[in-house]
């Protein structure tokens, strides 16, 4: 088991996504940062309060909601419509056009 001795080597955290709950490595998911200015930042590893999405499916499933779980889960009143436009910008870029 060549694959989790080296992870576990590395010391890689893992994180939940916020929607489906799976557990990754951090540096698999797309991390989404409040800093202590208050702006969010999308997909930079940096210091502050962070959420985690695993996929485009989530973010997508993330954007139907109604409940403002950004807003509650990063204490924030920041536009999430900029935030979740962030997030479908990045997670687009990783797909392959058709
Ligand atoms: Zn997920």
């Amino acid at each position: 088991m060549l694959l989790l001795e080296e992870s576990a080597m590395k010391h890689i955290p893992l994180r939940s996504c916020i929607i489906c709950r799976q557990k990754f490595p951090k540096d698999k998911l797309l991390a989404i940062t409040r800093i202590s200015s208050g702006e969010i930042l999308v997909g930079q590893h940096i210091s502050g309060r962070s959420v985690y999405l695993c996929s485009a499916l989530c973010a997508q499933r993330l954007t139907q909601r109604k409940d403002n779980l950004l807003h509650r889960l990063l204490n924030t009143s920041v536009d999430s419509l900029a935030i979740q436009r962030e997030v479908e910008n990045y997670f687009s870029s990783l797909i392959p056009t058709e």
